[in-house]
């Protein structure tokens, strides 16, 4: 019998194929507020797999005050033409099984002005946000909260005239909605502030527009943060209360529950939360309310079973997991988990797009992400559907991301793949990048690569070093892919005998330990990662502070603080702490620095190692002297490359590809790009 989330569901007046939601997210696909190529064809991958519903998120409401950088306009007739194709491709490419939903998105004190058409961001009270860098916005006059709740009336009209399914009202994540609900951000005295009932007048109004624009039998749905997250927001209590509220009304057909604010300093969506960690919220939604609930942040596809399963929650949404891969729902339905290539929280290529808007939003997993339309052929099929019709077999030297990536590409497309690689395990730098404390979802991405390769008939030789010497080896193959990494930059600076200095990669594999004072030299993000990993050593386990607050060994405070208080004192030095690393993570890698009392040298560096510690020497001259038993190096990598330059010394006749760190050290995410970009000419 098929589990529970894979059977269907009903949302008012219409019944979903399965409980599966392809979550609302900021994409930025939108051309001017108009369906674009990028936006059909990435959603046309998504639908091909067939979730219950697809939510559009960032749909935008308000003719006057619309993000230019967000999504889909919804305020105009003239928009129609375009929502209707894209409505209708959803139906068409799910063969009916996925419905589409617009989410109503008004970003109040969250939008800057001049990313609004210069008009003056407005919220329920002149409060500004963290967010915006505190551009203060100006507080909704009775006449303008009149004339937003038509405009949401105006949208609903439309978006049913384009053939959607149905609309999610957001009033989570501090968004202007939020705003009105929350008395750290709705200091009104008039009807809208002040109790709670007052500051959902704005909403209930909302409701009334929407729903006199579209009728009874259209289904409205909203979504909820569980908890704002912000110290004198709304708590899960009253998260709980607003629930209720929106249940009883009876003009809304199901509730949606995410997590907190933008601006909380709580991480919800990157690998350092655990999993399932905020299922908590929907699940005491749930037991509160009379109308379906669905629950999103950070829900692994078996606990979404569990509790689908259970009854604590209706529908499970999933929004990055489509961004890594379009399958999702599909893979998930027929349990080939082994085969989903899941979101490891790292925001590289999403959030932190978003956030500082460099690049459109894509997937550090998932090459092809956002870049569907360009990759596409006539039949609307990516590179890796599609069998190549020259095909080779191919030699791929080191199975880091750029090798593994390669190989399942080209694999896909029909190429005979072998990977030697001179470790024992496959990985490259994603080994190294999983060992730290809170980092270890990189690894369902290696595991994924070697999943499917495998599959795919990929042939692994683990602790294989090939030599330029093997030429009858290298020469039956008819291309060569060089994918040997990157090796660590070792400073030209003097060390004094008996010094002892390790490099970073050693210490976070374990092989190496160091003395109880660490000087870090280099402050990116392995360096920032050696530093939090060491800083913490000594503090209580996870499972360590459950028994203290299970058992009252101390107070809440007291436990809390155990948790900053390491065996080790650590020093990091550097330009900058933290560099390179994207805002969506750094921020709580800062914070978490400054709580573990990381010393802090930015700006220096490293002049000379001692026995006892490490000069230090900042750009105008001035220098330091730091205590340290150990210097950890942590400055770099450089390319790998050379059996690649002997290699093409040799003239054979295989072809010779470089790629990756090998070629040019960098992320992760452009390793596995090059990669992917060579396969598929293959
Ligand atoms: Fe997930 Fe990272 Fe991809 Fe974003 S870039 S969807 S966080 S794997």
């Amino acid at each position: 019998m098929a589990k529970r989330l894979y059977t269907p569901v009903k949302l008012g007046n219409i019944e979903l194929s399965n409980r599966i939601v392809m979550g609302p997210m900021g994409l930025g696909y939108a051309n001017d507020g108009y369906v674009s190529d990028r936006l059909l064809e990435f959603f046309r991958q998504r639908a091909k797999g067939k979730p219950g519903l697809i939510i559009v998120g960032g749909t935008q409401v308000d003719k006057k005050r619309y993000t230019n950088t967000a999504g889909l306009h919804c305020f105009d007739e003239k928009y129609i033409p375009g929502l209707k194709k894209f409505t209708d491709m959803i139906h068409t490419e799910s063969e009916g099984k996925t419905k589409i939903f617009f989410q109503f998105l008004h970003h109040g004190r969250y939008s800057k002005q001049k990313d609004i058409g210069g008009v003056e961001a407005v919220a329920p009270s002149a409060v500004p946000s963290p967010y915006t860098k505190f551009e203060m916005p100006h507080a909704l006059t009775i006449d303008e909260i009149r004339e937003i709740v038509g405009f949401y009336g105006n949208a609903a009209r439309i978006a049913k005239e384009a053939g959607a399914d149905g609309i999610e009202i957001c009033t989570n994540s501090g968004y202007l909605i939020g705003q009105f609900f929350s008395p750290i951000t709705n200091k009104r005295e008039d009807e809208y502030g002040g109790s709670l009932e007052n500051r959902m007048r704005f909403y209930f109004e909302v409701v009334d527009a929407i729903r006199e624009a579209v009728g009874n039998d259209f289904v409205v749905t909203t979504r909820i943060g569980g908890s704002d997250l912000i110290p004198g927001s709304n708590t899960i209590e009253d998260a709980v209360k607003i629930a209720r509220a929106i249940s009883d009304c009876g003009r809304i057909d199901a509730l949606s529950v995410t997590g907190g604010w933008h601006e909380s300093s709580v991480p919800q969506v990157t690998m350092e939360m655990p999993w399932e960690a905020f299922s908590f919220l929907g699940r005491t939604i749930k037991d509160n309310v009379d109308i379906p609930v669905m629950m999103s942040n950070r829900l692994g596809i078996e606990a979404a079973e569990r509790y689908v399963e259970e009854g604590a929650l209706d529908l499970a949404v999933f929004a990055r997991a489509f961004l890594a891969d379009p399958e999702f729902a599909k893979k998930a339905a027929q349990g080939r988990y082994d085969e989903i290539r899941y979101c490891i929280g790292c925001n590289q290529k999403c959030l932190d797009r978003l956030l500082t808007g460099r690049g459109i939003v894509g997937c550090l997993a998932n090459v092809s992400c956002g870049l569907e339309c360009d990759y596409v052929n006539q039949n609307k099929e990516l590179p890796d559907q599609v069998i190549s019709e020259h095909k080779e077999n191919i030699l791929v030297i080191g199975a880091g991301p750029a090798g593994m990536e390669f190989a399942r590409v080209a694999s896909a497309r029909g190429h005979k793949v072998t990977v030697c690689e001179k470790n024992e395990r496959s990985g490259g730098q994603m080994l190294y990048a999983a060992m730290p404390p809170r980092r270890k979802d990189i690894d369902l991405l290696r595991t994924y690569l070697e999943n499917v390769c495998k599959n795919q008939g990929v042939c692994f030789i683990t602790g294989r070093k090939i030599s330029a010497d093997e030429t009858e080896f290298l020469n039956s193959f008819d291309r060569i892919v060089v994918a040997t990494g990157s090796k660590p930059v070792i400073p030209d600076i003097p060390v004094e005998e008996g010094a002892d200095v390790v490099m970073s990669l050693d210490v976070l594999s374990g092989k190496k330990t160091t003395g109880r004072k660490v000087v870090v030299a280099g402050a990116g993000a392995v360096g920032t990662q050696v530093a939090l990993s060491l800083a913490e050593e000594g503090t209580p386990s996870a499972e360590a502070v459950r028994s203290f607050l299970m058992f009252g060994m101390d107070t809440p405070d007291n436990i809390a603080a155990m948790l900053n208080k390491g065996t080790k004192t650590v020093s990091i030095v550097g330009k900058k702490i933290g560099k390179g690393i994207g805002p969506g993570t750094k921020f709580s890698m800062i914070a978490r620095i400054k709580q573990l009392g990381v010393n802090q040298y930015k700006g220096f560096h490293v002049i000379e190692i001692k026995q006892n510690g490490a000069c230090l020497e900042d750009g105008e001259g001035n220098r330091e002297f730091v205590d340290a038993d150990t210097v950890v190096i942590a400055l770099g990598t450089t390319p790998d490359n050379e059996l690649y330059e002997k290699l093409k010394g040799l003239g054979m006749k295989a072809e010779l590809n470089v790629i990756g760190d090998a070629q040019k050290s960098g992320y992760i995410s452009d390793a596995m790009e090059a990669a992917y970009e060579l396969a598929v000419t293959l």
